[in-house]
């Protein structure tokens, strides 16, 4: 099916609508600044001989900039800021000005090691970064249709086909996203290079083998080792010739989670033998979700673009191998992925300890990339069931209700002290929660021949074409996530005969339909049952609903979706939640905060599951539903969604709580 692109979507939401709006400019703005403040827009200026100093931030600096340009590009189509949009223009002059006239543009070399290139593709993320550039050439097309930035990322691209088309294992990403962005291109321009030059890099991964991957790991880390020397000798250097001009800025340190024993070790392992960069098997013997997180989710997605770009569908089933693996054993219930600090990387299954968990801001983007394209791929309603849990709960937990405070790591559990900060060491999260935010009327409606869908019930509207050219207007009015009405108004220019799907999300047992006042009778199809997942949630209890209809102007379909608090009790094997639950409500996770609960101890108390009432609280954060329950020795609780933890003073919290029983999944209306 297709996917009706963001900018053809207009948003109308009373949850989102305020957030895109804030995204557009008070986190971009907070955002530049930060970049601008940590040295990574500096980097472009020296790279461009506009100034003298050295370079500054991690080997991936580069990427942080493109994301930020990513994310105001597509905020510029309906967001019109202009301090936001003079930082674009300005940053634009400076990309093009660093880009050298092959089309290179890596700023760390650049800088640090002038005319060395390609050298170490597994640790540093050359292509990464040129990948995002890419990208965000793109979205800057698509919203001004100008050339400029486009020009600069195609040399770039052209480049890379030059460099590595025709070579082997060796000369693949340690860091996947180039090959989103060529595909990404490819569909934009046709040109086939790109798509070789995506689908080189994507089925060549994992050629090497274990032992000669690290063979040649063992000499890409001591190439990189001799190089942080380097570094670091230039750095003492500077700064004893220009005492005036150094001033470091030291930013805070971003996974902050417990470490648990054998850390580091098993990410020296993985590191070693490819499992860390998905390099340890070709993508189609990968049969399991392993290594850093964020890559793997990216390594799905541009799989699934593929599929989707070239029909090749005998690389489906190990795809659907490995996401039936994360979610059947390797998510948290916050939708969160990657148990391992350190690694930031998946651990064995039901390895999913709350505390310590790991749950990048970015591995939820990347997830919520992978369910969309698979949700491009199959008319199966877990994708988009899936997107929505990841939205909601893990992904949205990453920025703070000032849009200015971020997480990077996302527990579930928070006893040691883990607060939002407004910008990291690795600042990769803040930047691509903007992207995709600004994208995400693009994520609601796809279509395919006579048939619509509509995935996520977010207020919105557009117009679609039917394949015999007559235009309809669709426009979904919504009370997510705190109620579970949806209008959705049909309005054809003639009668037409088509079919609207709308998604029954996993979190609703009942549901009633009603076209244009009249009950509308439908057959559930029969719901697979699969095993217990290792959080409780399953989304692939989520099923379409095939409306076929005549449809006339001003035709109107009203969901009443039923949103009863759910207890999710964890597989019995993720040892660190025995005889604990966790808590949704709609498409929301709940959590106990220690502001809410003064005089109790989150960490212990025991909930009576019988006891949990959903309330409207106008006064908290703008207004949120908590649940209001007590323990089993009567002490007061109360409930808040876990995406708005840790926006107040005390952060102690926990998204599972003692349950006096023990059943399975409990409902409660
Ligand atoms: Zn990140």
């Amino acid at each position: 099916m297709q996917a009706v692109h963001f900018q053809r979507v207009t948003l109308d939401d009373a949850f989102w609508s305020p957030r895109l709006q804030l995204s557009a400019s008070t986190a971009l703005l907070h955002q530049w600044r930060q970049l601008e403040t940590s040295g990574c827009i500096t980097n472009f200026r020296l790279a461009a001989g506009l100034t003298q100093g050295l370079h500054s931030g991690w080997f991936f600096a580069d990427s942080d900039a493109y994301k930020w340009l990513d994310a105001a590009a597509r905020f510029s189509f309906a967001y019109t800021f202009s301090a936001v949009d003079n930082h674009m223009q300005q940053l634009i002059l400076l990309i093009e000005s660093a880009q050298t006239p092959d089309g290179y543009l890596y700023t760390y070399n650049q800088l640090l090691f002038p005319g060395s290139r390609w050298q170490n593709l597994q640790i540093e993320h050359e292509l990464y970064c040129h990948g995002h550039l890419i990208e965000a050439a793109i979205a800057h097309f698509e919203a001004t249709k100008t050339e400029p930035l486009l020009q600069v990322a195609t040399r770039a691209a052209d480049l890379v086909c030059e460099t590595f088309l025709g070579k082997g294992a060796a000369f693949t990403p340690g860091h996947e996203e180039i090959e989103i962005a060529l595909l990404r291109l490819y569909q934009l321009s046709g040109q086939a290079h790109y798509l070789e030059m995506a689908t080189q890099f994507l089925e060549q991964r994992g050629g090497l083998g274990p032992i000669r991957f690290a063979m040649h790991m063992l000499r890409e880390n001591a190439r990189v080792n001799r190089r942080t020397k380097i570094r670091e000798q230039q750095n003492s250097n500077f700064q004893r010739e220009h005492p005036a001009q150094h001033s470091e800025t030291i930013l805070p340190k971003t996974n902050q989670a417990i470490i648990p024993r054998w850390s580091r070790e098993r990410f020296l392992l993985g590191g070693l033998f490819g499992t860390y960069f998905q390099q340890h098997a070709p993508i189609r013997h990968q049969s399991e979700a392993v290594g850093h997180a964020v890559r793997f989710t990216y390594l799905q997605t541009a799989i699934a673009m593929l599929i989707h770009l070239t029909g090749d569908y005998s690389l489906i089933p190990s795809l659907v191998t490995r996401w039936k693996d994360v979610i059947s054993k390797k998510s948290y219930i916050s939708g969160g992925i990657g148990s391992l600090p350190i690694s930031e990387a998946f651990g064995r299954a039901y390895e999913l300890d709350p505390a310590s968990a790991y749950a990048e801001t970015c591995a939820a983007l990347g997830s919520m990339f992978w369910n969309w394209e698979m949700t491009l791929l199959e008319p199966d309603a877990a994708y988009a069931d899936q997107f929505e849990h990841l939205l909601y709960n893990a992904a949205l937990v990453g920025i703070g209700q000032d849009m200015t405070r971020y997480l990077y790591n996302n527990p579930l559990q928070n006893n040691n002290g883990l607060h939002r900060e407004p910008w990291f060491e690795i600042p990769c999260c803040p930047s691509n929660l903007a992207r995709t935010w600004a994208a995400l009327p693009g994520y609601i409606y796809t279509h395919k021949d006579e048939t619509l869908w509509i995935h996520q019930f977010i207020g919105s509207s557009f117009e679609h074409r039917l394949p015999s050219g007559q235009a309809v207007g669709i426009k979904v009015e919504s009370s997510l996530p705190w109620q579970g009405n949806v209008r959705i108004q049909v309005d054809p220019e003639n009668p037409a005969d088509f079919t609207l799907n709308v998604r029954i999300p996993s979190w609703c047992p009942h549901v009633s339909i009603t076209l244009n006042g009249r009950d509308y009778p439908f057959i559930s199809p029969a719901i697979m049952m699969n095993p217990p997942t290792a959080s409780g949630f399953d989304p692939r209890e989520a099923q379409y609903v095939a409306i076929q209809h005549t449809w006339q102007n001003g035709d109107v379909l009203q969901l009443d979706l039923s949103m009863p608090i759910i207890l999710h009790i964890p597989h019995p094997r993720v040892k660190s939640c025995r005889a604990k639950v966790a808590v949704t409500r709609g498409p929301l996770l709940y959590c106990l905060e220690a502001e809410d609960n003064p005089g109790v101890d989150i960490f212990e108390i025991v909930l009576n599951p019988n006891s949990l009432k959903a309330r409207f609280h106008a006064d908290l954060f703008g207004g949120v539903t908590v649940l209001d329950g007590h323990s089993t020795s009567g002490q007061a609780l109360t409930f808040i969604p876990y995406a708005w933890w840790a926006n107040r003073a005390d952060t102690r919290m926990t998204a599972y709580v003692g349950l006096g029983i023990s059943d399975q999944t409990i409902e409660k209306e």
